[in-house]
């Protein structure tokens, strides 16, 4: 009997606890540094950013972290997602290997973000918070945190990366909607974006100056805080629950899988997948080859340096050992907004040096034929980060083909691509153009990052 083309959980099978793989790892990650003292970062130095319970989270060697009931009755929106067997995908590949995915596309944001925008919002509904800041680059975190903060009732300011917020008219639509404050940035709300919209009008912005605008505006005053919507161990955390449901999706059809490919920005969605399968294969219940895909143009894994460095442009938060190209790089405005940013997730990091994973980089044109492919025969349009996932599910595919190996790939559709209709216009205009990253743009971020004495 062939697998079922959508393999489905009961609302009552939904996943009640996280997991924390910092818990199971052969030797725990590097400590954040205090950007002043280079000493550890202690839960006081992220006080003015984050509520207590995410700070608990953030240092936490907990292996499991029970989900708050408030927060389960809002994943119930749209969890427990779908997971798919790519019948359709297969045959257009002629493969004998069996493709899965677990769409995310399914929240009300279109992509896995709102897994922990709500329970963010939540535990600083919990603390008093009236309103939280953010960056968005895409626009996906953005829309995610003001969905949550209207779930909750918190006011919602974000600063959007000015080149997306001119390219991206609707998601700013879409975070008005849920009543977000939506700034281009550079902004001339905060000093730091004055400075830089003095040295250029047009100043095209990144996360990284973003992430500073959003986080000089939090600290200044008690009752607003900061969120982020990827690299920290907290958001890899609430991400699992993907992973979780992964699992016992495939429990039902009685498969595991033999490779795992998950597009990598700052490693959340990725990580989201990955850990929980991660567990299995250190426990010995599997032993799938767990692979990170990136752009071309924003090789953070791939080309970086793992060191210290600080997560925002301005030097503002805490010190993360992560694969980095310099917090001051700005990458090539690929159409993949949401895998331009210069770090990886510290967790993602420590596990690749681990060589618990491994780690490629994808140009773009390859990426929007597999969604072309993608499209055609599943019929969802992806969002375009995750056809770096797709076009790496594809290569897979196309290897097992030549080698008639029927072997079992899983990966994640992130996100849908219903607002970034105009990257898919430009492909097939035939204008896109795969942008690669130069020695000298690499190098030059590379000197201003922090030398830490060991
Ligand atoms: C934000 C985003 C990403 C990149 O972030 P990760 O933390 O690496 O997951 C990827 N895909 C989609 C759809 C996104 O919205």
């Amino acid at each position: 009997m062939s697998t079922p083309t959508k393999i489905n959980l009961d609302e009552s099978e939904i996943p009640t606890r996280w997991y924390n793989v910092v818990a199971d790892l052969p030797e725990p990650p590097p400590p954040p540094l205090h950007p002043g003292t280079h000493q550890p970062a202690t839960g006081d130095d992220f006080a003015a950013l984050f509520p207590k319970a995410l700070i608990e989270q953030e240092m936490s060697a907990e292996r499991y972290i029970d989900i708050p009931g408030d927060v389960l009755d809002v994943y119930r929106l749209w969890r427990p997602s779908p997971l798919f067997r790519a019948h359709r995908l297969e045959k257009l590949l002629d493969t004998p290997a069996r493709i899965y995915y677990k769409y995310e596309g399914v929240s009300p944001a279109g992509s896995h973000k709102p897994n922990t925008a709500v329970p963010q919002v939540w535990y600083n509904a919990q603390e008093g918070i009236r309103k939280l800041t953010t960056e968005t680059g895409a626009g996906q975190w953005g829309s995610s945190l003001a969905f949550a903060c209207a779930q909750f009732g918190l006011e919602c300011e974000i600063w959007q990366v000015a080149a997306s917020y001119r390219a991206k008219p609707y998601r700013r639509t879409m975070m008005e909607i849920w009543g977000g404050q939506v700034h281009p940035s550079p902004s001339d709300v905060t000093d730091y974006g004055k400075q830089l919209l003095a040295q250029d009008p047009d100043h095209p912005g990144s996360l990284g100056i973003a992430i500073s605008e959003a986080v000089a505006e939090a600290v200044e005053d008690p009752t607003i805080r900061y969120a982020l919507g990827s690299v920290l161990n907290h958001v890899l955390l609430h991400q699992t629950i993907i992973g979780e449901e992964a699992l016992l999706q495939l429990a039902k059809v009685d498969e595991t899988p033999d490779i795992l490919v998950g597009c990598t920005g700052g490693g959340s969605n990725f990580g989201g997948l990955a850990f929980p399968f991660l567990r299995e294969k250190l426990a010995g219940n599997m032993n799938p080859t767990i692979r990170c895909v990136e752009p071309a143009a924003c090789p953070t894994l791939t080309q970086g340096e793992y060191r210290y460095d600080f997560g925002d442009t301005a030097g503002l938060t805490p010190l993360m050992k992560m694969h980095t190209l310099g917090a001051s790089f700005i990458p090539e405005p690929i159409h993949a907004g949401g895998l331009r940013y210069h770090g990886m997730a510290p967790l993602v990091s420590h596990i690749y040096e681990l060589d618990l994973v491994e780690a490629i980089s994808i140009p773009q044109t390859e990426c929007f034929k597999g969604a072309l492919q993608f499209a055609r025969s599943e019929g969802i349009v992806p969002a375009p980060e995750p056809t770096h996932a797709i076009a790496a599910a594809i290569r897979e595919a196309l290897a097992c083909k030549q080698s008639g190996e029927e072997r079992v790939i899983l990966t994640a559709l992130c996100g849908h691509g219903h607002l970034d209709l105009a990257s898919y216009a430009t492909f097939l205009a035939g204008e896109m153009q795969d942008l690669e990253l130069s020695e000298t743009t690499l190098r030059e971020a590379m000197q201003n990052v922090p030398i830490i004495e060991s």
